[in-house]
């Protein structure tokens, strides 16, 4: 039987995978909003919009985020293009990245991923385009959805959206990194969102970093501390220590405030780099937190790192993200010299942030509901409603007649300010009746003069 013979309550419905969701009115005028909004700030520090595919070679992500990362290792979603049977494991076409990585003819470009954070996307655009050869850094930002496949809970999803942005060029002036970092605390001004904390930290560089993560791997392998640690944080040990500082575990967090601590042995240049970087900062007045343990997830980073955090979100309170990676543009094959920094914000937060707050109210009513009643109205109904969402009005016309009565209860449910009512009276008179909604007061306007009237609102 085919699932349109089926009795209705046998047909399978479809619902939206796990980790993903629909974002429905009203609720889609804040994300509208935020984005507009957003756009507003990053676009009056001059930054320009970048868009780039949902889907790059998985190399890029391995490359630029880091093959040890939980991102790249376990999260991304990886397919076979074109498809292709691989017969290892115990499913066809099993394609993680280990089975993938069995067949001996496979070429880098036939293997992709969707993306799981923009910056590796960015990167790989500004080398493709020879960006580097304009005069100046490029200042650009990107709006979009990312893909992990992480444990959905509250704030944590596998389709999620990012606002990002990119500053690459030439110089590494602290003020970089600081005009960044203001722009984000305008956006949260502009939202109204007051509870935040910004964690700034510095890593270090491949000068002074390499020599700090030896000594924190050899103190994380004395016996005492080794025992004391989970098995992710043990296999760290040995792939990157410096990412056990990031564990969230509640048992480790008493053996991780007393490591050692990457501000204590900054090579010169990182920590004047540091120091004004906090002078830039307070010179803005951008009030900060150093957090020493701020090593940031992905392996590009270096020199500054920086996190905003907002106790209202609960146990996801990570608003933001972000840091300096002086060495990705080099690392994903373009010119030498050239620097970065960059922030990703998760915008699902921000939305759940704003909503706390209570600040914002985005939803549009309806400015206008056209009651119209009879053949001979329809007419001048249907080119008012033309009219008037010329001019900007949010419009409802009812596509077939509704008794005046109900038509006055739907534009009230709807929230409209006014309903213009169009009769078989009106017509012969060409005087229209408008009533606003919220204090019942009704007016006969000349049906040339609607315009000017919802002009003045
Ligand atoms: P990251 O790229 O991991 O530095 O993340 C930057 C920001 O994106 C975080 O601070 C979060 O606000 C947001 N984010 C990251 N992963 C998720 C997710 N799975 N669901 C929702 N938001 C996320």
């Amino acid at each position: 039987m085919s699932e349109a013979t089926k009795p209705e309550s046998e047909r399978r419905q479809f619902k939206a995978i796990k980790g993903t969701r629909d974002i429905l009115p009203p609720d889609s005028a804040l994300w509208n909003w935020f984005e507009k909004t957003a756009r507003g700030v990053m676009e009056s520090y001059n930054f320009g919009e970048i868009r780039t595919p949902i889907f790059e070679e998985t190399e890029l992500f391995a490359r630029a985020v880091g093959n040890e990362t939980e991102v790249v290792s376990k999260e991304m979603y990886t397919f076979l293009d074109p498809p292709r049977d691989l017969d290892v494991g115990p499913f066809p076409r099993q394609t993680t990245l280990e089975s993938m990585g069995q067949l001996s003819d496979l070429l880098p470009r036939d293997r992709v991923s969707l993306r799981p954070e923009a910056t590796a996307s960015v990167v790989r655009a500004y080398i493709e385009h020879g960006m580097h050869t304009r005069p100046g850094d490029r200042k650009l930002y990107y709006i979009g959805p990312m893909f992990r496949r992480e444990r959905p809970q509250k704030g944590r999803y596998r389709q999620f959206y990012q606002i990002g942005a990119e500053v690459l060029g030439t110089s590494d002036a602290p003020a970089i990194d600081a005009e960044l970092i203001e722009m984000l605390t305008v956006l949260l001004e502009r939202c109204q969102i007051e509870k935040y904390t910004l964690l700034i930290n510095s890593i270090g560089c491949s000068a002074c970093r390499p020599t700090y993560v030896e000594l924190l791997r050899a103190k994380l392998r004395e016996p005492e501390i080794f025992s004391k640690l989970g098995a992710d944080s043990q296999r760290r040990v040995e792939t990157n220590p410096l990412r056990v500082m990031d564990s969230k575990l509640p048992e480790e967090q008493a053996i991780i405030e007393k490591l050692p601590k990457i501000s204590e042995h900054l090579c010169a240049d990182c920590k004047a780099h540091y120091e004004k970087l906090k002078k830039e900062l307070a010179l803005r007045e951008v009030p900060f937190t150093e957090s020493p343990r701020l090593v940031r997830g992905l392996d590009y980073y270096m020199r500054t790192t920086f996190e905003i955090t907002s106790p209202i979100l609960g146990a996801q309170n990570a608003l933001c993200g972000g840091g300096r990676y002086d060495g990705l543009v080099e690392m994903l094959g373009g010119p030498k010299g050239i620097k970065g920094i960059g922030f990703a914000l998760g915008e699902d937060r921000f939305i759940d942030a704003i909503v706390e707050a209570k600040k914002i109210n985005a939803t549009r009513a309806v400015d206008v509901f056209i009651a119209w009643m009879g053949e001979r109205a329809y007419p001048t109904a249907v080119r008012l409603a033309h009219v008037l969402r010329g001019e900007k009005h949010a419009v409802e016309l009812p596509p077939e007649e509704v008794k005046f009565r109900k038509a006055l209860e739907r534009a009230d449910k709807m929230g409209a300010r006014y309903v213009l009512i169009i009769g078989d009276d009106e017509i012969a008179s060409k005087q229209l009746t408008v009533k606003r909604l919220a204090n019942g007061v009704q007016e006969r306007i000349s049906e040339d003069a609607v315009v000017d009237y919802f002009r003045r609102g």
